[in-house]
């Protein structure tokens, strides 16, 4: 479906539109106090977008630096070329280790795998221990946000879905409540695991140790309980040096929530005594990514979601209106490279008001790369219609301002003197959800001409 449809979904429900678009823009508000208090913000936010475009032109020198640098740290490291590679080979690691209850925490990239479906599928046991994936997981739906997750569902739906699926209280939304029964819940699944599946913020290739952030600890727990730990990362998570680390840790937790710092930013080198490390370094379409230099930058992504939050259409069409696993503008700069006819709508799903760009603390040009995508769809992908020919048309108008000049006239005619109803018919795909404005009798060239006439009159 596409993504106008299904924010037409979301839209129904105004209420929740409403607190959906305040609650992040609070979020982003708290991004901007928090970013305004660092001296030198900017200088920040482009030694991030160099040391990402510098890693990204050297990116099989320093993979290949942190695999052998992970080896000698006793971590054992596989490469998936695909989402299906990447399910395989967890799938055989716990396998080998007779794992049957599994704890993850919170990975975009295991959704972009479909990971859980795959395990479920063959009789593995996947909790979600983030809070909001915890959420999400119940409810059977997909996180809308790659920082906050369950943002789509307020406490009362949560108060619900505990009862249905935790056997809590109906407690009226109470937050304190639904929390500690939660965690409850999850203790008994973190003690109980076999083995942890966690992603990765940050790889270091000069000593093989990787990053992991949360703001619950649940990465901790699930891996300093369970005898295996797989970690799984995209390629494009590398970076060279460990003090690199200062200016990302920095960069991500302001960006994403206005916190000085992740409250767990938990670093792993080597397993412990008598368990097990697995790195899974997968590809999944970024190496093609890498290889459109108009879309390379997209990869230099730190998943801080700072341009969902400051979005105007995300806050307000909610992240299931995308479809994909990465929600909001960077989301449909990604997901076009990976299917571009199933989500050719997402590029045009900005004002291209440029805000994303504005907060994005590595710098990636987003609404230009949405913009360069929405010209590849309109030659590559099938387009309705009326949009093509209209498009067209308008195209041949915008060139040629006499041509410009009269169809203006005749439209403010007809805006002035036709009814609504009329103006607003099945063609006009923009009258749907806008009105147009009432036009006018005298054009803005006639207006300019008229007031430069009258101004040469006064000084006669
Ligand atoms: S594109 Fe930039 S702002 Fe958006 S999630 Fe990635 S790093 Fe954050």
């Amino acid at each position: 479906m596409s993504h106008s449809k299904l924010a037409g979904i979301f839209n129904k429900d105004e209420k929740k539109v409403d607190w959906h678009d305040k609650a992040l823009w609070f979020v982003r508000h708290k991004r901007d106090l928090s970013v305004h208090e660092v001296k030198g913000w900017e200088e920040l936010r482009n030694l991030g977008h160099g040391i990402k475009a510098h890693t990204l032109s050297h990116l099989d020198v320093y993979l290949e630096q942190f695999e052998a640098n992970a080896l000698k740290n006793g971590v054992q490291v596989h490469w998936a070329a695909n989402g299906d590679e990447h399910n395989q080979i967890v799938h055989g690691i716990l396998k080998e280790n007779h794992a049957k209850k599994v704890v993850k925490s919170k990975s975009m990239l295991t959704e972009e795998c479909h990971l859980n479906p795959f395990l479920e599928a063959n009789d593995i046991e996947v909790i979600d221990t983030d809070l909001g994936e915890r959420i999400v997981q119940l409810a059977k739906e997909q996180p809308s946000h790659i920082v906050l997750p369950a943002i789509h569902k307020n406490k009362l739906e949560v108060d619900e879905l505990f009862q249905e699926h935790l056997g809590t209280k109906p407690c009226n939304g109470d937050p304190q409540y639904l929390t500690g029964e939660a965690r409850k819940h999850l203790r008994e699944k973190f003690i109980h695991a076999d083995a942890a599946i966690t992603g990765v913020n940050f790889a270091i290739a000069e000593n093989g140790g990787f990053v992991v952030c949360t703001n619950e600890g649940n990465a901790d727990m699930g891996a300093h309980l369970a005898a295996v730990h797989i970690a799984c990362m995209g390629v494009e998570k590398i970076i060279p040096k460990q003090e690199h680390l200062g200016v990302f840790l920095r960069l991500l937790a302001r960006s994403a929530t206005g916190q000085p710092i992740t409250t767990y930013s938990s670093h792993f080198r080597k397993p412990r005594k008598d368990t097990k490390m697995h790195i899974v370094i997968v590809d999944n379409g970024r190496s093609e990514q890498l290889s459109r230099p108009d879309f390379r930058a997209s990869l230099h992504c730190i998943r801080c979601g700072a341009c969902m939050n400051t979005c105007p259409i995300y806050r307000r069409s909610g992240g299931h209106s995308y479809d994909a696993t990465i929600p909001g503008p960077i989301g449909s700069i990604l997901s076009p490279g990976k299917d571009l006819t199933k989500y050719s709508t997402l590029p045009f799903a900005s004002t291209l008001c440029g805000s994303c760009s504005d907060v994005c603390p590595v710098k990636i040009d987003i609404h230009t790369q949405l913009y360069k995508w929405r010209q590849i769809i309109g030659k590559e992908t099938p387009q309705p219609f009326i949009k093509k020919k209209s498009m067209a048309a308008m195209g041949k108008i915008f060139s040629k301002p006499s041509l410009y000049g009269k169809v203006g006239a005749v439209a403010h005619w007809a805006l002035r003197t036709l009814p609504k109803s009329l103006i607003n018919s099945w063609p006009n795909i923009w009258g749907k959800t806008r009105d147009l404005p009432v036009g006018h009798k005298q054009s803005f060239d006639q207006w300019y001409k008229e007031r430069e006439n009258n101004k040469k009159d006064d000084q006669k």
